[in-house]
């Protein structure tokens, strides 16, 4: 039996949030007309000279410091040369031997146990322009993106599965979209990520060549292109062959990689020292000030929940994957003290309507404290589960405060014992084949019951008073 080992590196592009772009005052924005955010420099005019944007800087360093790397203090960029039609310079200004933050890492919960993936490095750089293929079959130039400041994330070979791939994103994107520095969409192409793989037979110690797999546009692609690169790689070492070094791309049709191109080697590239900007000093205090003003990271949050609230793993996970979210909790926990209840709800029907109703987490139509009201109204047995669930949706659909929308809609428990009895009197008179199940032992029959009592008094019966009184009533029969 052989044993394989899958070893995965990735490359992340993420384009930042700036207002203007990385070397021109030009707009910043997705979406726009085609080619109405472009000037001189963007164009790549002759003559045309960059100046580097200080909040893309800003933005840069904030990323390296959330992955827990070095920062370089001084550095320069550099010009990465290739031939296409969206890199109208003919260049990138990128930066190759000195990136701005290097030596980070993540730390992955793989098998309950934490898997250091380490960040070799985080550079800044431009984006190139886009082409736009017609139904007329014609190439058409879009230079709205080019010069779009970026940062490329690079990984050491740290990771071992698609799944450990998976969990490494998502981490990666949360930690960003709580820096601000990036509204990571993937199906804008704001984060892009390329995969690079191969395999090694651990016994032999043989190892495939490493593919790169470009055009990955969701965690689910980068998943299942890790899986079926996998097994094309342990095919070519079962039938004693490396492979070469290539370039595939990605098809979500076909579920496989199709090759590109075997693949340049870096010195193709042939980087040399961007003239035009000069070497960067930063100023002193700025590193630690941008620290400073880190807001916390999801993964310190969740390890606060679990330690403040008392939650699980699970759900300190889930409630703070968003920050937007995490807030939302936050604001409910000032108003209730049962921290599983409130989770539960966040996680469940909360979520549910929002996902639903596909409402932003802003811009819910009601505050915090009513959730916290509606907690209460089941707490003190006002309401039961089910009603307390069709308030929840009224309020999403209304923005209507709890205690309203029981009363308008009758939903109060029936705490009057004697209108109780009368309705389990009614079901048992109606049900006597399921009080001899009863007494013969077969306890699924109670459920039964208890069912029918709900629904004779229209959802507004106390489940638990309704099982006593049928449990006595029983008895006496
Ligand atoms: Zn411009
Ligand atoms: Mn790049």
């Amino acid at each position: 039996m052989k044993a394989y080992e899958t070893i995965v590196g990735l490359e992340i592009h993420v384009e930042l949030l700036t207002k203007t772009k990385m070397f021109c005052g030009c707009k910043n924005s997705f979406g726009d007309a085609p080619n109405t955010n472009v000037c001189e420099v963007c164009l790549g005019f002759p003559g045309a000279l960059p100046r580097i944007n200080k909040t893309a800087i800003d933005y840069g360093i904030r990323a390296g410091l959330a992955l827990d790397c070095s920062i370089r203090e001084a550095f320069g960029t550099d010009r990465k040369k290739y031939f296409y039609p969206d890199l109208v310079k003919g260049y990138q200004i990128t930066q190759d031997a000195e990136p701005l933050c290097y030596d980070g890492y993540i730390e992955v919960p793989v098998d309950d146990e934490a898997h250091k993936v380490r960040i070799e490095r985080v550079h800044i750089e431009e984006d190139t322009g886009k082409a736009i293929h017609n139904e007329a079959g014609d190439t058409l130039m879009d230079y709205n993106r080019s010069g779009v400041p970026l940062i490329e994330i690079v990984t050491k070979p740290d990771i071992r599965s698609a799944e450990e791939a998976r969990l490494f994103l998502t981490m990666l994107k949360s930690r960003l979209e709580y820096l601000g520095v990036s509204d990571v969409k993937m199906e804008e192409g704001s984060l892009r990520c390329d995969v690079n793989i191969n395999v090694k037979n651990t016994e032999t110690g043989q190892r495939t060549a490493i593919t790169e797999v470009k055009n990955l546009n969701s965690f689910r692609a980068v998943s299942r292109a890790i899986e079926s690169e996998t097994q094309r790689h342990i095919a070519l070492l079962e039938a004693e062959e490396t492979g070469e070094k290539e370039t595939r791309r990605w098809d979500d049709l076909s579920g496989r990689t199709l090759l590109m191109r075997a693949k340049g080697t870096s010195s193709d590239y042939r980087y040399s020292a961007e003239g035009d900007i000069p070497r960067i000093q930063l100023p002193a205090q700025m590193i630690e000030e941008i620290q400073r003003a880190l807001p916390e990271m999801p993964h310190v949050k969740k390890a606060r929940f679990q330690n403040e609230y008392g939650l699980n793993e699970y759900d300190a996970e889930n409630l703070t994957g968003d920050p937007a979210f995490a807030r939302l909790f936050e604001e409910l926990m000032q108003h209730t003290k049962d921290a599983d209840t409130a989770a539960n709800w966040m996680l469940g029907d909360f979520s549910r309507q929002v996902n639903d109703k596909e409402i932003r987490y802003d811009a819910i139509p009601f505050a915090m404290k009513d959730l916290a009201d509606l907690l209460a109204l089941v707490e003190n047995q006002t309401i039961h589960l089910n009603a307390a669930k069709k308030v929840l949706r009224s309020m999403f659909e209304t923005g209507g405060k709890p205690g309203d929308i029981v009363e308008k809609e009758g939903l109060s428990q029936i705490t009057d014992t004697g209108a109780l009895e009368k309705i389990v009197d009614e079901v048992l008179d109606a049900n006597p084949q399921s009080i001899e199940d009863i007494k013969g032992g077969k306890d699924r029959a109670l459920g039964f019951l208890v069912g029918q009592c709900m629904k004779a008094s229209k959802g507004k019966g106390n489940p638990q008073t309704m099982r006593q009184l049928l449990e006595e009533k029983i008895a006496q029969r």
